[in-house]
């Protein structure tokens, strides 16, 4: 805990990452916090469910973390939960070829100096260690080229490594993927050595880390949490958000309150006006499969020229993603249930029959397109009124849609909070103080959600 009781209220809209770790934030530098959430849980895109189907919990999709994501560790350690993750001790990521059935890892070594790449065991087969330096061409393109145009395609390192890379960090198409943005994750991860690159993984599942350890801490901070409450309009006053109408229930906004509104972005854009958000987006493809695989089988496998993409190895299930899944979204589930079957069953070395009972979870707006074109709407986390303020992976925050991305986007909320109070200390400086909380007479505008 850090600096004395605040003088007002954060209410903060959407409990998904965004919404929790601004929550988190700003309970622990002593505001009172009132947070919205419009389904009956929290987590949104990232959490786990009981599947009746299954018999068993499952993830909503396999989110993987690596130890360079900083804001998402350093939220789990703010809400005790750094230890809830697992991995191997040091990078390694195994690859399967599905049409040769060639297996390899790629292992980076610990620090910053890339010695791997002049390792044959260590990187992609039939590749040399000059083809990795082809991947600086990223650094010098311009804001709107994307991943193929900066790349070449015709390269087998890009086809086996750089493109799967891409498609998984960003949810985007190589054709369509931003390049700057994937030189930045490169930068951050790759480049920076193996030490950055240690994937992790939730040891239970998503909500037992990301979740419900940050409701536990709120709650011990004293933080009030209301499932259930769908936030249908904001009410405007001349200078400042006034007021919050659920269907339920409408919240007057006292002069020292604050409101982070942490919801999608198509959520974001109708309930504030002239708000310009990505409005393209793109789709995720999981399939869970009910069956074991052997423990000491890795954790997870790059499919390369498959159907499936990332296969995860998980207590009770193996569980496949697809990342920008156009063209498998519209199938129907039998059939993806089948052509990923057969991936799964030779990544892991298990029968091909029976096949195993499956759950296909579709999202068809997992994330926003990761193109040139839509970065450039993504918002700043201030808005044009003071005492309002956006969260979510869709904002600006240099990073993809992704959990390290909506928790930065919660933490940077909750910083321009104190910033915006700083400019302006008259502003909330207690409970009550602001102008038209003195007045009550600000012409009010309301923005209503369809
Ligand atoms: C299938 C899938 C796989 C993914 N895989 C990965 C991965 O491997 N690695 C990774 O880092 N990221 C991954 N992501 C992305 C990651 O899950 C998201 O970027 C992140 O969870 C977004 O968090 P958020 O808080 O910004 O938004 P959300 O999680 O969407 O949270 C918004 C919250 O607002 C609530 N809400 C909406 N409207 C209202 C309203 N009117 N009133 C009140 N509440 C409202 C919603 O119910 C929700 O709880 C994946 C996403 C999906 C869908």
């Amino acid at each position: 805990m850090s600096g004395g009781l605040a003088a007002g209220y954060a209410h903060i809209v959407g409990a998904g990452l965004a919404g929790l770790s601004a929550a988190v934030a700003l309970a622990a530098k002593g505001w009172g916090i009132r947070l919205y959430e419009a389904s009956a849980h929290a987590g949104g895109r990232c959490r786990s469910y009981f599947d009746d189907e299954l018999g068993c919990r499952i993830d909503n999709g396999n989110h993987l973390l690596l130890t360079a994501n900083r804001r998402a560790l350093g939220y789990l350690e703010q809400i005790g939960a750094r230890d809830t993750l697992a991995g191997p001790p040091d990078a390694a990521f195994a690859f399967i070829d599905a049409q040769t059935g060639q297996r390899w890892n790629l292992r980076p070594n610990r620090g910053a100096v890339p010695w791997w790449i002049f390792r044959r065991a260590r990187r992609v087969p039939r590749t040399r260690a000059s083809d990795y330096f082809g991947a600086l061409a990223l650094r010098w393109v311009g804001p709107s080229a994307t991943v193929c145009e900066a790349l070449d395609r015709r390269r087998w390192l890009f086809h086996r490594l750089w493109e799967p890379l891409a498609v998984a960090a960003l949810n985007t198409a190589v054709e369509q993927a931003s390049a700057r943005l994937f030189w930045h994750i490169l930068a951050e991860t790759l480049g920076r050595g193996g030490a950055a690159c240690r994937p992790l993984v939730p040891r239970e599942g998503l909500s037992e880390t990301f979740v419900d350890p940050a409701l536990a801490t709120l709650r011990a901070l004293g933080a009030e949490i209301r499932f259930g409450a769908r936030l249908r309009a904001l009410n405007f006053g001349p200078d400042r958000v006034a007021g919050l109408a659920f269907e339920a229930e409408t919240i007057e906004l006292d002069g020292g309150d604050l409101l982070i509104l942490a919801v999608p972005a198509t959520v974001a854009a109708r309930l504030v006006p002239e708000l310009t958000v990505p409005d393209a987006f793109s789709p995720i493809v999981n399939a869970h499969f009910l069956c074991a695989a052997p423990p000491d089988s890795p954790l997870f496998i790059g499919v390369i020229d498959g159907a499936a993409e990332w296969i995860f190895r998980k207590r009770e299930v193996l569980s496949v993603t697809v990342s920008a899944a156009d063209r498998m979204v519209d199938r129907p589930a039998d059939a993806v249930r089948e052509i990923l079957w057969r991936d799964v069953a030779l990544a892991y070395r298990l029968p091909a029959l029976p096949m195993p009972p499956a759950r296909i979870v579709k999202e068809r707006r997992a994330t926003f397109l990761a193109s040139p074109e839509q970065l450039q709407r993504r918002p700043a986390a201030t808005t044009r009124w003071p005492n309002l303020f956006l969260a979510g992976d869709y904002t600006d925050t240099g990073l993809p849609a992704t959990i390290e991305g909506a928790i930065a986007s919660g933490f940077t909320a909750a910083r321009q909070t104190a910033a915006r109070r700083g400019a302006n200390p008259r502003r909330g400086a207690a409970r009550g103080a602001g102008p038209e909380a003195a007045t009550g007479t600000g012409r009010q505008q309301q923005h209503t959600l369809p």
